[in-house]
This record gives C-alpha cells, sequence and structure tokens, in this order.
C-alpha cells in the first residue's frame, strides 16, 4: 500500500520564538515540490507552538506538534500541559515516549499508553517513539524491547484509534550520536512493528505510518525512506537547520 511519507523535525529545548519564527518562514518557503506530496511537521518547544502554529497558518503546509503531553484533563500538576492546551494552538500532532522522556524524566510504557489514550480522546495525533538502548541491541534483545514498548504503550486501543497513530522507531544508540542504523536494521524493525501492528489493529496496519529516527541526516535520509516498511523521519538535530531538514524531506520524494 502506498503512504504518504511524514517527517517530522523534533526541535528539542532549541530555539527562542524569534529563532523559532525565522526556521518556519525558511521551511515553509523552501519546501517546493515536496508541499503536498510529503507531510511534513515540526515539533517546537512547548514556548514557541503558539508563535509558530500562527506562523505556519499564514505560510504553508506544515504542521504543527508538540514536543510532550500530560494525560489529566486539568488539575495540580505543576509544569505540565494537557491535550486540551496543545488542540487549542493548532497542534496536530504530539510526540509521547520519546528515548530522552524516558531516559531522564521517568516515561513508562504506562504513561505513553496514557498520554497515547488522552491525545486520541482529544483529537491529536500521537507520534509513539519506540526503540532499544545500546546494551539491549548488543545482547540482540532488541525486536523484543521494541515489540514490548509497542504492545504495552498501544493497549486497549481500538483499530480505528490505532490507524491515526504514528510509530517512531529510533534505536537509542542512534540518537544525537551520528551513528545510524543500515537500511538493513532499519528495515528489519520496522517490518516487526507491522507485524505488531496487524495483529492489533488488521489491515488498518496498513496505512499506518513508521517512521524512523536516529541521526537522520541530508545524505542517509533518501536511502532509509526507500525501505518499504520506512514511511518518514522523526529528525532532532538535522531539524534545526533549515537546508538539512529541507534536504531530508526532498528525500522522502520518491
Ligand atoms: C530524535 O531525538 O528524535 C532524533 C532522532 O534525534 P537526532 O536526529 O539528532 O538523532
Amino acid at each position: 500500500m502506498a503512504r504518504t511519507k511524514f517527517v517530522c523535525g523534533n526541535w528539542k529545548m532549541h530555539k527562542t520564538v524569534a529563532e523559532s519564527l525565522a526556521l518556519v518562514k525558511e521551511l515553509a518557503g523552501g519546501l517546493g515540490e515536496a508541499a503536498g506530496k510529503v507531510q511534513v511537521a515540526v515539533a517546537p518547544p512547548f514556548t514557541a507552538l503558539k508563535a509558530v502554529g500562527e506562523g505556519l497558518a499564514r505560510s504553508g503546509p506544515i504542521e504543527l506538534s508538540a514536543q510532550d503531553v500530560h494525560w489529566e484533563k486539568q488539575g495540580a500538576f505543576t509544569g505540565e500541559v494537557s491535550v486540551t492546551m496543545l488542540a487549542d494552538l493548532g497542534c496536530r500532532h504530539c510526540i509521547v515516549g520519546h528515548s530522552e522522556r524516558r531516559q531522564f524524566f521517568g516515561e513508562t510504557d504506562e504513561t505513553v499508553r496514557k498520554k497515547t489514550a488522552a491525545l486520541l480522546a482529544g483529537g491529536i495525533a500521537p507520534i509513539v517513539c519506540v526503540g532499544e538502548p545500546r546494551a539491549e541491541r548488543e545482547a540482540g534483545r532488541t525486536l523484543e524491547v521494541v515489540d514490548r514498548q509497542v504492545r504495552q504503550g498501544l493497549a486497549g486501543l481500538s483499530g480505528e484509534q490505532l490507524g491515526k497513530i504514528t510509530v517512531a522507531y529510533e534505536p537509542v544508540w542512534a540518537i544525537g550520536t551520528g551513528k545510524t542504523a543500515t537500511t538493513a536494521q532499519a528495515q528489519e524493525v520496522h517490518a516487526t512493528i507491522r507485524t505488531i501492528l496487524r495483529e492489533l489493529a488488521g489491515t488498518v496496519a496498513d496505512s499506518m505510518r513508521i517512521q524512523y529516527g536516529g541521526s537522520v541526516k541530508p545524505d542517509n535520509a533518501r536511502d532509509l525512506m526507500s525501505q518499504p516498511d520506512v514511511d518518514g523521519a522523526l529528525v532532532g538535530g538535522a531539524s534545526l537547520k533549515a537546508p538539512d531538514f529541507l534536504a531530508i524531506v526532498r528525500g522522502a520524494l520518491r
């Protein structure tokens, strides 16, 4: 099945409001033939979501994503942000379970499950990140780890809900390290994820996008995204420079 490729830039804790606006303007102006052919989103920090959302509404077909969310609707949760608040700013997507959240901020498969369900209930499409740490890869446990993260993070969802989700396979050892998975390593894990999604969602799984993330750069993006089950990219470092991110987006064109 032909799936529209989906490329999302995760800006992490980078960019002031003014810097964010400058970057998004450059991106919108440079999409060229990729506009409308590749789905493109950016995930600025919370502080820049409003301004970037307004900038995007004026300037083009790039969608807004958040980097995280809390699962409760409201309440005494200092420092947290709800699904309603993100929807209010025009967020169409939200990253969940990024390995940095799992590593440094106590994210678990259970909190991923709660956040994913809350986002779906609030009309925001989750990008659910999974991926094995280096020790698990070296111990030959990659598929076991990813299997657990996918099944537990997506537990209890209907086929229709699953159809709204993007899964991002991000091997932890490849994030921010300059070490990218080989195309064969990526395809092996993506195909395994697709098989699990078929068990969970039936034929809906054939339309679900599975992004690859982990040191995606202009020179490796096309090869990675040419694999049959690699349906786009979640891009960290290279999404902070417009020429690099635009080159990666162009790499998604067939
Ligand atoms: C990420 O953090 O989602 C990521 C893939 O980072 P990088 O591209 O910098 O490896």
